[in-house]
C-alpha cells in the first residue's frame, strides 16, 4: 500500500458542493494509496480495491474477490465501480435485481475509504444524471426477457427480423433464473409405458385443470406436441446433448389428486460441472448470449410502461424508461409481450387469487404489466385457476425444497405455506446455505433456507 502526506480533501468538498469547505474538511485527511475494503453481497463478502488521491479524488475501484452470481451480479460489478469513480459518490442507484451486490460493492468502498482516512459523508452527492429521449424503429420489440421472450427472440433474429428486447431487471433470466429446470413433458407411448408417464394426452387432461377458463386446447396441443421438438432446440443452442436427464420422473402434481407420486415424466435439467451447477443461469445465459449473436438488442434496466397505437387503434410500438431516466420510443411492426406473470403485484395477487396469503417466490420486476397492457387495449385475457392442491393453495410457486422463514425468522407454518411438502421434498436436517427469496407481498421480505441434501438438485445448490 503506497502511502504520503495528507490534506485537505478539497475536491471531495467540492464535489459535495459545500461553501465553506475548508472549515468542515479540515478534519478529512486521506493518505493516498490503494485500499481493500470489504462489504456484504448476496452471496457474501465482497471486496474492492479503491485507490485515492491525497486530495480525496478516487481515481480506480476494481472489485475483486466474490461469490457473488455472474448471471445475476455481473452488471452490478460491471458498472458501479465507473460511476462512482465518475461522479466521485458513494450515492449512485443500486443496480436493478442486483440491489444486496450494490449495497456490497458500494459498502467495500465505503471501508476502503475509512481506511484512508477519509470522511465518507462528504462521498453523498447523488448523481444527475442527463436524460434523453430516443426513437428506435425495429420489426420486433419484445418486453421481458425470460425465457418465452428471449426464445422468440432467437427465432425472430434468425429468421431476418430486426429484434428490439426491453427488460426491467439489469440481467436477462426472470423467473426462468429462479427454475427447477423441470420441463413438462409428453412421454411417448413406450415411455408411458416403461416410466407410468403422462402422454399427450393424459398431460392435457391435466393442463386444462390448472388452466381453467384459460385453457386452450390449439394451445396445449401445440406444446404438447412439440415437447421433444423444443428440448432438443434447448440442447441444440448449448451444443451439447449431455445436460439433460431425459428420462427422470419428478414431482409434478398434475392433476388434485395426484398430490405425491408424479405420472408426468419430467425432464430435469441437472446442475453439472458444465453448467456451472446453476441450471436455472445456464439456460438464461445460454438464451442470452444466442440471441445477441443472432443480433438481437438488449435494453437491460428499461421497463416498458405504455403500449403505444396508431390512429386506427393498432399496436405499433411501446414507450419505456431506463433506470437513469431516459425514454424510449420504440416504433415496431410487432409487439410481444412476454412479462411473466403477477406475483410481483401484491395487488394484482390480492384481486386475482383466493388466497389470504399470497406467497411468491420470483423476481420482483415480475408485476403483471404485460397483462395491464394487454387490457389496455382491449385484448382478451384469461385467468388459470390453481385447483386447491395441497400444497399450492397458498403460494403462487412452489419450489422444491427450503424451508422458509419471515423476516423476523419465524418459520412459517402450514397456514402460511406448505412446509411438510418442503420438509418431504428435502428433509431438512442440515441447514448449510441460504438464499435470499424475492418476496413481494407488500413490505415484507423471506428467507428460503436450503438443505445441504437438496442443494445438488436445486438452484441453491452453488451457494
Ligand atoms: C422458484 C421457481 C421454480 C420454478 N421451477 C420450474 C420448473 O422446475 N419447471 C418449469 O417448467 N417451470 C418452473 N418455474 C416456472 C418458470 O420459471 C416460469 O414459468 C418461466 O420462467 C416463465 O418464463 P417467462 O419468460 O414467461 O417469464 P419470466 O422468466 O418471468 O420473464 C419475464 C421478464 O419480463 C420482465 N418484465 C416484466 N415487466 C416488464 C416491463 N414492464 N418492462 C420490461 N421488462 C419487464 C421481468 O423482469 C422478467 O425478466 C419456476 C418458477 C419459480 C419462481
Amino acid at each position: 500500500m503506497k502511502t504520503g502526506k495528507t490534506m485537505m480533501t478539497a475536491a471531495v468538498c467540492m464535489a459535495a458542493g459545500l461553501l465553506s469547505a475548508q472549515m468542515i474538511c479540515a478534519e478529512s485527511r486521506i493518505k493516498a494509496g490503494s485500499y481493500v475494503g470489504t462489504g456484504n453481497g448476496r452471496n457474501g463478502e465482497v471486496q474492492v480495491e479503491v485507490t485515492v488521491e491525497e486530495d480525496g479524488t478516487i481515481t480506480d475501484i476494481i472489485v475483486g474477490e466474490n461469490t457473488e452470481t455472474p448471471a445475476i451480479a455481473g452488471n452490478a460489478i460491471d458498472v458501479l465501480p465507473g460511476l462512482m469513480t465518475q461522479n466521485q459518490t458513494l450515492n449512485v442507484d443500486s443496480v436493478a435485481g442486483a440491489t444486496l451486490t450494490s449495497a456490497g460493492i458500494k459498502s467495500a468502498v465505503k471501508d476502503a475509504l475509512t481506511q484512508a482516512g477519509a470522511d465518507v459523508e462528504q462521498y453523498q452527492t447523488p448523481v444527475i444524471y442527463e436524460t434523453e429521449e430516443k426513437t428506435i424503429d425495429t420489426d420486433i420489440v419484445i418486453v421481458g426477457a425470460g425465457g418465452s421472450g428471449m426464445s422468440a427472440a432467437i427465432e425472430a433474429a434468425n429468421a431476418g427480423a430486426s429484434v428490439t428486447v426491453v427488460e426491467s431487471n439489469a440481467y436477462p433470466g426472470g423467473a426462468t433464473l429462479y427454475s427447477g429446470g423441470m420441463v413438462l413433458y409428453a412421454a411417448t407411448p413406450e415411455e408411458a409405458e416403461e416410466y407410468g408417464s403422462l402422454d399427450a394426452a393424459g398431460l392435457q387432461e391435466g393442463m386444462k385443470q390448472y388452466a381453467g377458463e384459460a385453457y386452450n386446447s390449439e394451445l396445449a396441443l401445440d406444446y404438447l406436441n412439440h415437447t421433444k421438438e423444443n428440448i432438443d432446440w434447448l440442447k441444440s443452442l448449448y451444443g451439447k446433448n449431455d445436460l439433460t436427464d431425459s428420462h427422470d420422473p419428478g414431482y409434478v402434481p398434475m392433476t388434485p389428486e395426484d398430490t405425491e407420486v408424479s405420472h408426468t415424466l419430467a425432464i430435469t435439467i441437472h446442475p453439472t460441472e458444465e453448467n456451472g451447477g446453476l441450471v436455472n443461469s445456464w439456460v438464461a445465459d445460454t438464451l442470452y448470449q444466442t440471441a445477441v449473436e443472432a443480433g438481437a438488442r438488449f435494453l437491460l434496466n428499461t421497463t416498458a410502461d405504455e403500449l403505444l397505437t396508431d390512429e386506427a387503434g393498432k399496436v405499433s410500438g411501446i414507450h419505456a424508461t431506463d433506470n437513469t431516466g431516459n425514454t424510449y420510443v420504440i416504433n415496431a411492426k410487432k409487439v410481444i409481450l412476454a412479462t411473466g406473470g403477477y406475483g410481483g403485484n401484491y395487488e394484482m395477487l390480492k384481486a386475482h387469487t383466493d388466497m389470504e396469503k399470497p406467497f411468491y417466490l420470483g423476481p420482483t420486476s415480475n408485476k403483471g404489466w404485460g397483462i395491464e397492457a394487454g387490457e389496455s387495449v382491449h385484448a382478451k385475457t384469461a385467468h388459470s385457476t390453481l385447483p386447491d392442491i395441497e400444497g399450492y393453495n397458498s403460494m403462487v410457486y412452489g419450489t422444491v425444497g427450503g424451508l422458509i422463514v419471515d423476516k423476523e425468522a419465524r418459520v412459517l407454518d402450514e397456514n402460511d405455506a406448505p412446509i411438510e411438502n418442503l420438509f418431504a421434498a428435502g428433509e431438512l436436517t442440515c441447514v448449510q446455505a441460504l438464499d435470499v427469496v424475492h418476496f413481494s407481498a407488500g413490505e415484507n421480505i423471506s428467507w428460503n433456507i436450503y438443505s445441504g441434501r437438496i442443494a445438488g438438485n436445486t438452484a441453491a445448490g452453488e451457494l
